[in-house]
Order: structure tokens, then C-alpha cells, then sequence
């Protein structure tokens, strides 16, 4: 395990000390003789293990009162059909910025259920890509909601500018980029993500969503997607993915561990500045994004002869540096650098790049 580094862009990388202590308990948890996947959701113990999750999380994200977490089913793209179902009626329009391939996959799937509309599309600047607010006059106040994604995981695309939106409640998709730096929940009217990048295993999403906009979901809303009785039963209206809730547990008190969100955020500065410094230090490397718009958590890149893409690969494969090739419909690289990727990850993959260079450059 010690000298692989996996750069999965998700399921990606949970941090090595949760990893560690779900093997101890996995078979006897809390000396109870059985595993936490086998007890009952309902039970004593796996409620304290839900409310303690749901209590570190709301600490880590000081997130207020007045919303309500949720752990759903569904990953990310199951929150593409539950947003338009429980915000909006059919008849009426949900905004979405669009500046990448996930925020396009969400206004896909929320025209199956309302008026979806893009008001804002990533385009260039300098020629490198590059996402730009909204004009104030774009936003239509009778929307019921405004959808974006800060972090494109495909992309490598993220902004950390919110929308002027004009009382219009903000969606985010933070799906790869939840718990990476602090946030201020209050400026957001809902945001989830699928939880297989900075959160645990896939098939769980995190939902976080103002009292308000609960009570408005669409008849045809299945039942199990329906924020306002997940908000009612605990997020047990069903059985909940117990072993997923659980393991989320451990990562957020990983988090709290480390020094919470500011320290994450640092480390995470420090990864990605590094990665980006080297990329841009050669020509044999590049990176098209705009730096104002770079992700941290996602770094796509090229080489300059994309005939070397599959030596690379195999190369940094044999080296233990793992899944850095990039998605499909962009090619290059990728490396995925989220919240449990260590520091000592970047800088071997760093090492490799100069190396590989020096043999090919
Ligand atoms: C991974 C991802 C999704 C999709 O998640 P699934 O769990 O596969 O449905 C959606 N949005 C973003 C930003 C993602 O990174």
C-alpha cells in the first residue's frame, strides 16, 4: 500500500488512517461481535454513529441551524433528477451556469422534469478556458433555483465567485470539491455532492438544504429522492447505505483531526501550487485552463507530443503512481489531488514528470 499513490478522479482515495481503522473494526465493531454493515440502521449504535456523522459534518462546515443534511442515495447524478423534483414544478425554469461536463449532465437531466435554461457557458480568455459570471440581467427572479458546479472534476474547471443570483436560491454540484476549503453554507439555498471524491465509498451523495425549500417536490417525486421526507425520517425512510454513512464518519472526524477545513485547505493549496508550478516550469507539459479558474483538486494536463500519453502512463503506473489518465473525452492526463491525497503523492508524481521529460523530453 505504502508506495502506491492513486490519483482516481472517483472513486478516488480515502485517507490512509480511516482506511486503517475501518479494517480494525470491520469485522468487530465496538466488540459487538459483528460488523457495522451487518446492525440494524435503527438500532442504537448505528444512530449514534448517523448523528455523530451528521454532528462533525455540520462542524466542519459550520453549517447553520435552519438546513438540514441529508444522506441519500444516488451518488451525484442521482441529485441531477432529486434537485428539479423537490425545487420545481414543471412548468417552471431552473437557471444553470455550464463549465463542464457535469453542470451540462445536470441541465440534461433537470429539462426531463422543469424549464431548464443556461444562461452561462464557460468560454476563453487568453486563449485558455476560462468560466465568467453571469450578467445580474440573465437571472430571471421567477427561477426556482440557480445550478452550478464550482469544481468540474472532467475539466479541471473551478471558480470560487458565486452568482449574484437576485434571491434566486444557489444549487451547487460540489461533488469533488466538498470539504477541500471552509465554506459559507449560508450564501447557498442547497448543495450536495456524490460522496466518492472527498466524502467516502460511491452511491451515498451529501445533501445540505434550507428549511425553506423543503415542502415544494413534484407528486411524481420517488419517494426515496424526496428531500422533505428523508428531512422527516432522519434520512431512514428507507435503509439507509449504512456502510458508506459510516465510513463518511470517519473521514469527517479524519478531518476534524487534522485542524478541520482551514488546514485542508492549506495542504490542498500547497498540492496544487506545486503541481501547477511544475507543469508550467517546462513546455513539455501543459495546462489549458485559465489560472484564475484552475481547479485544485482536479489538474488535467497534456504533454506536448501526445504520442508519449500511453509511455507516460505506463511508466508512472510501474512507479506506483496510479489512474492518471485523463477522461476520455478530454485525453492527457489527469490528476486527481482531493483531500486524501498527501502532499508526498504530489511531489513523487512531480519527480516523475521531470524525470520522464529529461528521458523523452
Ligand atoms: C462524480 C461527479 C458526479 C457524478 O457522480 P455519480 O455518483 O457517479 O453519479 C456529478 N458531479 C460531479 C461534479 C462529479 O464530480
Amino acid at each position: 500500500m505504502s508506495n502506491v499513490y492513486n490519483f482516481s478522479a472517483g472513486p478516488a482515495k480515502l485517507p490512509e488512517p480511516v482506511m486503517q481503522q475501518a479494517r480494525e473494526q470491520f469485522v468487530d465493531w465496538n466488540a459487538s461481535g459483528t460488523s457495522v454493515m451487518e446492525v440494524s440502521h435503527r438500532g442504537h449504535d448505528f444512530i449514534q454513529v448517523a448523528e455523530q456523522a451528521e454532528q462533525d459534518l455540520r462542524d466542519l462546515l459550520a453549517i447553520p441551524a435552519d438546513y438540514k443534511v441529508l444522506f441519500m442515495h444516488g451518488g451525484g447524478r442521482g441529485q441531477f433528477a432529486a434537485v428539479p423534483l423537490n425545487l420545481s414544478r414543471p412548468d417552471q425554469t431552473s437557471l444553470h451556469l455550464v463549465s463542464g461536463s457535469w453542470s451540462k449532465g445536470a441541465v440534461a437531466e433537470a429539462a426531463k422534469y422543469n424549464q431548464a435554461r443556461v444562461i452561462k457557458q464557460a468560454g476563453t480568455k487568453d486563449g485558455l478556458a476560462f468560466m465568467a459570471p453571469p450578467a445580474a440581467a440573465d437571472i430571471d427572479k421567477d427561477a426556482a433555483y440557480l445550478h452550478f458546479c464550482p469544481n468540474e472534476t472532467v475539466d479541471g474547471i473551478a471558480y470560487d465567485w458565486l452568482p449574484e443570483a437576485n434571491g434566486v436560491p444557489l444549487v451547487a454540484d460540489m461533488s469533488s470539491t466538498i470539504l477541500s476549503q471552509p465554506l459559507d453554507i449560508s450564501r447557498y439555498g442547497m448543495l450536495y455532492a456524490g460522496a466518492q471524491k472527498n466524502i467516502g465509498p460511491s452511491g451515498l451523495s451529501v445533501v445540505i438544504v434550507h428549511e425553506s425549500l423543503l415542502g415544494k417536490a413534484q407528486t411524481a417525486t420517488p419517494s426515496i429522492f424526496d428531500y422533505t421526507l428523508a428531512a422527516k425520517h432522519d434520512s431512514m425512510y428507507n435503509t439507509p447505505p449504512t456502510f458508506s454513512w459510516y465510513l463518511a464518519g470517519l473521514v469527517f472526524q479524519w478531518l476534524k483531526s487534522i485542524g478541520g477545513l482551514t488546514e485542508m485547505a492549506r495542504r490542498n493549496a500547497t498540492k496544487a501550487s506545486t503541481l501547477y508550478n511544475a507543469i508550467d516550469a517546462s513546455d513539455f507539459y501543459r495546462n489549458q485552463i485559465h489560472p484564475r479558474c484552475r481547479s485544485k483538486m482536479n489538474v488535467p494536463f497534456q504533454l506536448a507530443d501526445a504520442a508519449l500519453d500511453s509511455r507516460f502512463v505506463q511508466e508512472a503506473e510501474a512507479q506506483g503512481l496510479k489512474a492518471l489518465k485523463g477522461h476520455r473525452s478530454v485525453g492527457g492526463m489527469r490528476a486527481s489531488i482531493y483531500n486524501a491525497m498527501p502532499l508526498e503523492g504530489v511531489t513523487a508524481l512531480v519527480s516523475f514528470m521531470a524525470e520522464f521529460e529529461r528521458k523523452y523530453g
